[in-house]
């Protein structure tokens, strides 16, 4: 295994981008893309609270809505990020981790299989 320099190249993009956007709140500046739905939850990046990723999590990141409701992934019912809002597409997640409280308060077993798949 080799090692890149790709993440020297990052760094001087961001002190780039951070020259450009002198002022940190100002609207209209670059933004960086917000972050996507993962495939899988990671214990390292999970709001155990908000059973979603926290780096995605916009009641404990309130900075991010802004950005999601720009990207169009927006879920205003619940003030979280449509494709991982924990109660409209709730994520399995990661092992070790708790559901989010009460959504699996019923004690009946539910063995049963996901009823519909996404489509
Ligand atoms: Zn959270
Ligand atoms: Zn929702």
């Amino acid at each position: 295994m080799t090692m890149t320099k790709k993440t020297t190249t990052m760094f001087r993009r961001a002190a780039l981008a951070a020259a450009v956007c002198s002022a940190p709140l100002v609207l209209g500046c670059e933004d960086e893309p917000v972050p996507t739905r993962p495939s899988v939850a990671d214990a390292n990046d999970w709001c155990e609270e908000h059973a979603l990723p926290e780096s995605m999590c916009a009641k404990c990141n309130p900075e991010l809505a802004a950005r999601f409701q720009e990207a169009g992934d927006w879920c205003s019912g619940h003030g979280q990020p449509e494709s991982v809002c924990p109660l409209c597409h709730p994520m399995e997640p990661p092992p070790g981790m708790q559901k989010l409280p009460g959504a699996g308060e019923h004690q009946h077993d539910e063995s049963h299989a996901e009823p519909r798949s996404e489509g």
